[in-house]
């Protein structure tokens, strides 16, 4: 690893998200995977309890699988839909927008959420030591960007105690779109930090030199352990699946959400742990048998 000088790399909390990195439990699914297909295992919590030795692959030693793949049992059981079809729960294409076989979808759909949940863990790892509040505050005067922007869930809302602007105007603007929306006389990002819903959803517009309102003097979240799910996936990003919308299918009154295959890990470059750590993402991304995809935010 190369340090580059970074105090962070020594903290225990980092090591211990660096040996996350190292050792991803996709490739463990994917032998789980394997024996419930080819075997006569008629459940797959069952099988999980039965993952009790040690497995050895590359580098990665996974000591007790059957603890690590415990908490995932829910997810794991998608599996069950290849040997008993059931009503579909999702809807999966691949980029040419033709809908993917069963197995396929099935282990993209694991994939997906498996590696969403194991990067939540390592993000925030890694995040803490560094002492860094790129995430949390808008562009500065050298960069090109006009603000950025955290998106939001609706219940999310009610985190921040700032101006919500939700008009007929906004719900019709997206904050790329030209011109620019219009909010008490001015660009929408000519203003305080406020929330605005587009027709996307929820977003956090942070304008130049501002930041989070709440951004502690200190540099700390002040609701750290309630903080949006945004804050929450930093700067290792998951995009092995894109939700699309578009193509979400209705079944009996039902919305089956559709996603397009990506089988993609995004790290973005702006941030320090990113740096230090490109070989480790870069290893974890081809564990996975995903494609890493490195690339910068802010300029
Ligand atoms: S809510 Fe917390 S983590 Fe998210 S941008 Fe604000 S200060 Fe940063
Ligand atoms: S850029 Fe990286 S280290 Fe800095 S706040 Fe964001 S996730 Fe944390």
């Amino acid at each position: 690893m190369n340090t580059n000088g970074h105090g962070f790399i020594t903290s225990s909390q980092f090591q211990q998200g660096v040996l996350l990195l190292k050792q991803p439990l996709l490739p463990v699914v994917k032998i789980l995977q394997f024996l419930y297909l080819t075997g006569p295992f008629t459940n797959v919590s069952s099988l999980v309890e039965e993952f009790v030795e040690p497995i050895e692959i590359g580098n990665a030693l996974y000591k007790n699988p059957t603890e690590m793949l415990r908490p995932f049992t829910s997810l794991l059981q998608n599996m069950e839909r290849i040997k008993n079809p059931q009503e579909p729960a999702f809807h999966i294409l691949d980029e040419d927008l033709r809908p993917l076989e069963s197995l396929e979808a099935v282990e993209l759909w694991i994939a997906h959420n498996l590696v969403t949940q194991e990067l939540e863990t390592i993000n925030t790892l890694l995040c803490g030591p560094c002492h860094c509040t790129i995430c949390c505050i808008g562009p500065d005067s050298s960069m090109s960007q006009l603000f950025f922007e955290i998106p939001l869930h609706e219940s999310e809302i009610s985190l921040f105690k700032i101006p919500a602007v939700s008009t007929e105007e906004s719900k019709t603007h997206t904050s790329l779109l030209e011109p620019p929306l219009y909010h008490n006389n001015r660009p929408f990002y000519e203003a305080e930090p406020n929330l605005f819903h587009w027709q996307t959803g929820w977003s956090l517009i942070l304008p130049k030199e501002s930041s989070c309102p709440h951004l502690s003097e200190s540099g700390a979240c002040r609701i750290y352990t309630e903080r949006p799910e945004t804050c929450r996936r930093p700067q290792i990003f998951p995009y092995v699946l894109e939700r699309n919308p578009d193509h979400d299918q209705e079944k009996e009154g039902k919305t089956i959400p559709a996603y397009i295959k990506r089988k993609k890990i995004l790290a973005i470059w702006d941030c320090p742990y990113v740096r230090a750590l490109k070989g480790e993402i870069a290893t974890y991304a081809e564990m996975c048998e995903l494609e890493p995809v490195f690339r910068e935010n802010k300029n």
